[in-house]
Formats: C-alpha cells, structure tokens, sequence
C-alpha cells in the first residue's frame, strides 16, 4: 500500500486547492513545499514594521454575498470564507497617461459606460455596444468553457464563436476609433502580460466582466491569510505538510506514477501526484527524460515562458492622501502605447506602464496606524536579468527601481520623501523564491493557442495531474480554481479504479 494516496508537489494557490479538496474528500494526502511558508505568489515578507503583499492587487470572481462569484463557491467550500475577510474595491483603476489623460473607473458597469462617454463623447454609441459585447461574450464564455455545455455549437454561441480567438486590438479597433480610449478600456492586459494585439479578446473580456460584474477584491492579512487558510482547511482534514521540502524526483513505473524522491532524500510512495511546480519543471527536471512522451515534449517545446515582473515595495511614513494617492489601483504609463510598453518588458529599459497598488485606500487597517504601503509592478521577463553579470547585477536592479520612482513621483509628488522601507523584487528574485523558469508568475505565455481552452490538468503519464498558472493561466482566480479541477479529476480517476 501506498504511503499516500495523493501527494501534491508545491503549496502555490493550485496546490493548495488541490491539497485541501482532497483532503476533505477524504484522501490521505501529503503537500511537499520548497519554501518555508505556504503560497508561492501568494505570500507576503515583513521589513521594518511593514507586512508586504508579495502578489495579490486585484482579486476577481469573488463577488458579493448577494451576487457570488465563483470564486467565493470555490472557498466557501473550502471553509476559508469563515476564516479571512475580503475587502471590497470601490475602483475599477485609475489610468493615469501623463500628458495626455487621467481617468479613474469605478466598478459599476453603468458608471464605467458614462465615465467613458463623457470623456471621449464621440465614441458615445461604440462604448455602450462594446460593453453589451463584453458582456453578452463572457455570458457564452461561461457557458461553454466553465459550465461546459454538451450542446455548444456555433448557432447557441454566436458572439462567443466569431470573437473569441480575435486579438483584443481588432476588437478595440472594430469598436473604437481614439488610441487613448482603446488604451484606457485595454489596460487589463498588464494582468495577462500581452499586449493587445497578441492577447485574444476572451482574456480582456473575461477581465473586464470579472472585475466589474463580480467586483475587484483584497483580502485582510494579504494574500498570505487565504494562503494560511487553506492549509488550516487541508491539516483540519487531516492532511500532512512539510515546508522546506522540495521534491526532487517524481518515479515512475510502467507509465504510472509511483512516488517522489525529495530533496533530502526520502522516497515516498503514492499513487497519484498533483504538480504545482510548472508544466516545464516538472517535465524536464522532475521527471526522467525516458518516462516523457516525445509528443509532450513537442507540445512543449511550441510553447513561451511568459514574463515576470519587477516590484517595488514601499512602506510610507504618512497615509496615502498625504502624497495624493485616492484609488487602490493605480496604472502609470509615460505612453499610450502598449506595443512598446509590452518590448521594453524584454529589455533593462525603463518602464512604460507600471500598476502602483496601495492597499490602505480600500483596508485603513493594512497598514500600521498613520502608514500605509504600495506595490508597484512593471511586467519584465527574466531573459535580460539573466545576461547581466552577477557583480552588476545590484547596480541595475537600483538604477531601474529609481527610474521607477521617478515615474511615480510625476504622479504624486513628495511619494520618495514619506518612504520609510523599501524593498525590490527583480524576476530574478521570482526565479530564486517560485522556482520557476524565467521567474514566471502567468505561466506560458497566454497566445490563444495556449489558453485554457486548449490545456488541461491531465497528463499522458498516469496518476499526474497538473494545477496552477502553467495549465490555468495566471492571476489568483484561475489558479485557485484550478486546484479544484485537477483534484476532481483525481478522485473521477479513482472512482473509476
Ligand atoms: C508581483 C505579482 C503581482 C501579481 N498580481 C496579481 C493580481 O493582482 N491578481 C491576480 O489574479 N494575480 C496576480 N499575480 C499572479 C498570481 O499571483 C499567480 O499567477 C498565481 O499566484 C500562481 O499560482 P500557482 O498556483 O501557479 O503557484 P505558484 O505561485 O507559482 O507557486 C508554485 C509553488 O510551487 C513550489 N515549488 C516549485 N517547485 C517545487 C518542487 N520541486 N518541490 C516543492 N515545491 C515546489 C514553489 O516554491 C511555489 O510555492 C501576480 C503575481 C506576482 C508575482
């Protein structure tokens, strides 16, 4: 008999789901985890008398009580609902492009159509069409993708059909004449990490329906509370997990998984594993080669590692007001345009679309009394961060958090005065805590062709299933839910034994 009956290879938002579904299912199940706390992203550090928030700025698909998401299905089952307090955004975002615009939406679908129209009155009748199409899209996306209608055709799914695969940008220009309006209405592609034209219309619509129809979330405590949550959920059902332990060697016999080899050592045995550590590592460092379909690998070798990103995290001596800050959710760009914001995210260059995030406008509490912080992310990939020598290493990661910092200082004037800590994270910094190639924080790249329509949390390799931004897409919603998924999909496969 097996030590186990699941393990689940990495304490990420998918392996933690994963992990506390299984175990209320009633599984004995182990969770192996290389740092010494649970999360991955989705954790925070302390400097000073600072708690930073590693990853999380805008939560999707919780919702309301009154109008759940499903996101607040997925952890209300998993009892964390009574465990942590998630705090309502009043704000869609600020969109501050300077010299040009500053607009701020907020969450209601009503109010983001006519704070829109009023600043760009000549597109008045693209705006509301647009967002009927978002809107009437994501109802079919639903429908065929989450509810997965047997009877999905082309007739019952009309808009979803003709719009899905199309980029974003050929649905904004179909829509919208003005650049800066397509700019404002397509800043969400910062949350995806492709620019408009290489990112399909279904990511930016589900991210526009998601956050104004079922509202932006943060959660008291950071998003480390939903991570400790979910382990008090999987040790209250009995499951075992060992921080510090990465695992280093999945086994396998005759196509079947039949244990890990872990850092340290130990062999454990188990029937079936639930990786959270990425399609890629897992595949090519946990796996003997010998065991992997030359077909996987191939699948594999069409795919991009998508980007990292650099944070600044701050902690300031005075509330946000005091520097002028008014919205949680703060998008700075020196230019509207997303093409070339999107190649600098492959270079050492400067920024040109930051996302600032103070949590203390929405929580007062985030903070201590009379401080509040910000993070301040720009998308980078780690391929440039990798060729600088490591004696220069220090001097880059400085002189691009200042340029940083001189951007926000256009914003609100005086911020660099109030701070009291700092700290920076370069995708390097990812690299070293995530584990992941190229530090990524979304997985792959999200072309179309590598969505969530097209991957799943099965494997060739029997008993191995996949959770997390690798298989789901980046971003807490996707990777939280599909913990759930690949844990499903475990127990069909064991009913089915
Ligand atoms: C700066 C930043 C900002 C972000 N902002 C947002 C946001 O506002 N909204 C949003 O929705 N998303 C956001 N994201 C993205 C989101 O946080 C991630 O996509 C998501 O958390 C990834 O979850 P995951 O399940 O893939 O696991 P990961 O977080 O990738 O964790 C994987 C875990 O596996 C462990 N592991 C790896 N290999 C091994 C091994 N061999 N053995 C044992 N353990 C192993 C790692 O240590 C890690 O704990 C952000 C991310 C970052 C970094």
């Amino acid at each position: 008999m097996a030590d186990y009956d699941t393990i689940i290879i990495g304490a990420g938002n998918g392996g933690l789901t994963a992990a506390a579904t299984l175990a209320k299912a009633g599984l004995k199940v182990l969770l192996l985890e290389r740092h010494n706390i649970p999360g991955g992203c989705a954790t925070s550090f302390c400097r000073g008398r600072f708690e930073f928030e590693v990853a999380l700025h805008q939560l999707s698909g919780m919702g309301t009580e009154e109008m759940p998401g499903p996101l607040r299905f997925c952890l209300k089952d998993l009892d964390v609902l009574k465990k942590i307090t998630f705090v309502e955004m009043e704000h869609l975002y600020r969109i501050v492009f300077l010299d040009h615009l500053d607009i701020t939406l907020t969450t209601k679908r009503a109010e983001i159509i006519k704070e829109l129209q009023d600043r760009f009155p000549s597109e008045k009748k693209g705006i509301a069409k647009f967002f009927d199409l978002v809107y009437a899209f994501a109802n079919q996306l639903i429908g065929i993708v989450y509810m997965k209608d047997p009877d999905a055709s082309k007739e019952k799914y009309p808009l979803y059909f003709k719009y899905a695969l199309k980029s974003s940008q050929e649905v904004l220009d179909e829509f919208f004449k003005d650049p800066l309006l397509k700019a404002v209405i397509g800043a969400y592609w910062g949350y995806m990490g492709l620019p408009p034209s290489l990112l399909s219309f279904d990511n930016l619509a589900i991210l526009l329906f998601a956050y104004s129809e079922f509202k932006p979330f943060h959660i008291k405590g950071g998003s480390q509370a939903l991570s400790n949550a979910l382990v008090d959920t999987f040790l209250e059902n009995g499951g075992d997990v060992r921080f510090n332990c990465g695992v280093k060697e999945i086994l396998i016999k005759d196509g079947k998984v039949t244990g890990v080899i872990t850092e340290e050592g130990d062999e454990i045995s188990t029937n079936y594993i639930v990786s959270n550590a990425g399609l890629l590592t897992t595949y090519i460092e946990l796996i003997d080669g010998k065991h992997v379909p030359e077909a996987q690998l191939k699948a594999l070798g069409g795919r991009t590692i998508g980007t990292s990103a650099f944070t600044i995290f701050t902690g300031l001596d005075c509330e946000p007001s005091d520097v002028g800050i008014k919205e949680t959710t703060n998008f700075i760009c020196s230019s509207i345009d997303a093409e070339k914001a999107f190649s600098l995210t492959k270079t050492l260059d400067a920024p040109q679309m930051m996302l600032l995030t103070c949590y203390d406008v929405s929580d007062p509490d985030f903070s201590p009394p009379g401080t509040c912080q910000t993070a301040t992310v720009a998308l980078g990939y780690a391929d440039p961060w990798l060729n600088i020598p490591p004696s220069q290493y220090a001097d880059m990661k400085y002189q691009y958090a200042q340029a940083m910092l001189d951007l926000i200082e256009r914003i609100f004037p005086g911020y660099r005065d109030h701070i009291e800590e700092i700290e920076v994270a370069s995708p390097i910094t990812h690299l070293r805590f995530l584990g992941h190639p190229g530090g990524a924080i979304y997985g792959f790249d999200q072309y179309a062709k590598d969505s969530r329509l097209f991957t799943s949390s099965e494997s060739p390799i029997k008993g191995l299933f996949f959770a997390g931004a690798w298989v789901a897409g980046g971003g807490f919603q996707p990777t939280l839910m599909s913990g759930g998924s690949a844990a499903r999909a475990v127990l069909k496969e064991i009913g089915n034994r």
